[in-house]
């Protein structure tokens, strides 16, 4: 598998409204990512899922049918044989129960979450046939496929760096909202190995560890900016 051989899904669309952007309104995508593993497809994150009233009148998102992003790479739902949810609110988990029995990667903490309540939709987080597979940290769930904590948006919140013949792809999820946001927080990171002195900006203790991939793309699933060394 190549780098280039990862496809990004296009989800859907929703209206994030001025009381949450403090300015005009702003049009968001949700990007899923499809990962041609040698075992199977490997999906992370799976869509936008019904919500109740009030939240599609704040949000107006319009989807995709995860059928009909599949289709576009030539894959079907049976297809998939891992799901990876960056974390489970209800834009990144909406296609969760059209997978039944394929396990699902998410850490305990957040299946945790998820299942106290009032966090997302929750027949998204169980449903007939539901599979996690609950990571305490990081975890290499397929060979060259790393999964790791990347707290911050949410405590339980994950990121995946796929290990491909001709470099590395880290799957951010929303690690950041924004690529250029990863770009100030790699840029700090890297500002002491440039010869920079203290005081410099902090950063996210973990993406010393995903920069340790060396990756050749970070992808979003916000923003359809790709971050390149
Ligand atoms: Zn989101």
């Amino acid at each position: 598998m190549q780098v280039d051989d990862v496809r990004r899904l296009l989800l859907g669309t929703f209206v994030r409204p001025p009381e949450e952007t403090g300015d005009a309104p702003r049009v968001e995508a949700v990007y899923g990512y499809a990962v041609p593993h040698a075992s199977g497809l490997v999906l992370l994150d799976t869509g936008i899922g019904a919500a109740d009233e009030e939240t599609e009148a704040w949000y107006r998102p319009r989807r995709v049918p995860l059928e009909q992003a599949l289709s576009r790479g030539g894959w079907t739902l049976d297809d998939v044989h891992l799901v990876v949810n960056c974390h489970l609110h209800f834009d990144h988990c909406g296609g969760n129960p059209l997978l039944p029995g394929r396990p699902i990667v998410a850490q305990r903490t957040e299946v945790t979450t998820a299942r106290a309540g009032g966090y997302t939709v929750d027949v998204l987080v169980d449903f007939a046939g539901v599979a996690y597979e609950e990571l305490d940290g990081e975890a290499e769930v397929l060979p060259g496929v790393h999964v790791i904590p990347t707290p911050g948006h949410v405590d339980g919140h994950q990121s995946v760096a796929v290990v491909c013949d001709d470099g590395s792809i880290v799957l951010a999820g929303q690690s950041h909202d924004q690529a250029s946001q990863w770009s100030a927080d790699a840029l700090a990171a890297q500002a002491g190995e440039m010869g920079h002195a203290q005081p410099l900006p902090t950063y996210p203790p973990w993406i010393d560890r995903l920069l340790g991939f060396d990756p050749r793309q970070v992808v979003f699933a916000h923003d359809a900016a790709v971050w390149l060394p």
